[in-house]
């Protein structure tokens, strides 16, 4: 192959960095004009239940990601002996607490804390990573409601890089309540045709291949190949491992990128956008809580507009 050749088939990388920057300098002016209007900064509560380093240093993340738009982030730590009623009684304090607009809990939980602690506890206004059921609901009914960062911040990545999505064959891998299921239920409403793959897919590689779209959320590095793929798919690789020391994601990328037309990267491609749309959320919330204080609208706003590809067609 000549140079030339290998660099016309260069994929197009769909990068975070400057679709998060962007949100994020948004983020800032509507942090500014709620603090003219109101008199304070929304916060975020990041509740961290005994300790893990891997979602410790993604919290960090998050905090740092407040610091630089102005959102006030707040780390709760519940220490030692940590039982469901202990998070509860947490969770509780934050759901009153006037100035924490958004609240998200870091996962996996320990064991011995089922995640219905959460579930049945955390107010759906403050859920800002779209957890609770009535947000999930929400979203599956094609309202608005509070999506799952992740799964959006997956499928935004597509929309603001101007890949088409409408019509196309797209292939999520992964069913998770997190990011899978989501994703799959945002590319429908971008009217994608979806398929579903998970552990108990009988040819996931006929699958693949079928996929003019496909979506990774598997967390196993190098479980897609670029001879699994079509020639000029789009790859959207939404797993975050550690292998020596590296992070990389579900796709091998070298591979993946002889063959796709456009790919993201690990890191740098779902994880800040991500993180940003986050911040977007915890807006929203405060906006919305703070109208509901006083005397405004009783319901959060886009819980009663039906996005317009939602639950219309059939
Ligand atoms: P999960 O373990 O809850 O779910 C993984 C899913 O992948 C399951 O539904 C399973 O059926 C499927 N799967 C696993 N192995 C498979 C295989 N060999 N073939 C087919 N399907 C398979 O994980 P999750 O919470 O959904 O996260 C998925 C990945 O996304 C992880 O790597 C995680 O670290 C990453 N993640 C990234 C971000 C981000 O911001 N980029 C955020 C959250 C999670």
């Amino acid at each position: 192959m000549t140079a030339a050749s290998a660099a016309a088939r260069k994929p197009r990388l769909l990068e975070g960095g400057p679709i998060a920057s962007e949100i994020r300098a948004m983020v800032r002016g509507d942090v500014a004009a709620f603090q003219e209007r109101y008199g304070y900064v929304p916060g975020l509560a990041v509740v961290i239940v005994g300790r893990d380093a891997p979602s410790t240093v993604y919290l960090q993340q998050i905090l740092r990601s407040c610091r630089t738009v102005g959102v006030e982030g707040r780390l709760v730590e519940i220490e030692g002996e940590v039982s469901p009623g202990r998070l509860r009684r947490q969770l509780m304090e934050l759901n009153e607490d006037p100035l924490i607009s958004g609240v998200i809990v870091q996962m996996p939980l320990p064991p011995g804390i089922p995640l219905a602690t959460v579930l049945d506890t955390l107010d759906p206004r403050k859920d800002i990573d779209g957890i609770h059921p009535r947000n999930a609901g929400l979203m599956t009914l094609g309202y608005e409601g509070f999506l799952p960062t992740t799964a959006q911040a997956a499928v935004e990545i597509l929309k603001r890089s101007g890949i088409e999505i409408a019509g196309r064959r797209a292939v999520v891998i992964g069913r998770s309540n997190v990011v899978g299921k989501p994703a799959a239920i945002l590319l429908l409403r971008e009217n994608a045709t979806v398929t579903v793959c998970h552990t108990r897919t009988r040819d996931l590689e006929r699958e693949v291949k079928r996929a003019e779209i496909l979506l990774v959320a598997a967390g196993h590095p190098g479980l897609i190949r670029g001879d699994m793929l079509r020639r000029g798919v789009v790859v959207v690789d939404v797993g975050i491992n550690v292998v020596e020391g590296r992070l990389v994601g579900d796709v091998d990328f070298e591979s993946a990128s002889r063959v796709a037309s456009a790919i993201t990267p690990v890191p740098g491609g779902v994880g800040p956008v991500t993180n940003a749309l986050l911040l977007t959320h915890v807006m929203r919330a405060a906006w919305d809580q703070a109208a509901t204080e006083s005397g405004g609208a009783a319901l959060p706003r886009a819980a009663l507009e039906p996005v317009p590809s939602g639950p219309g067609p059939s």
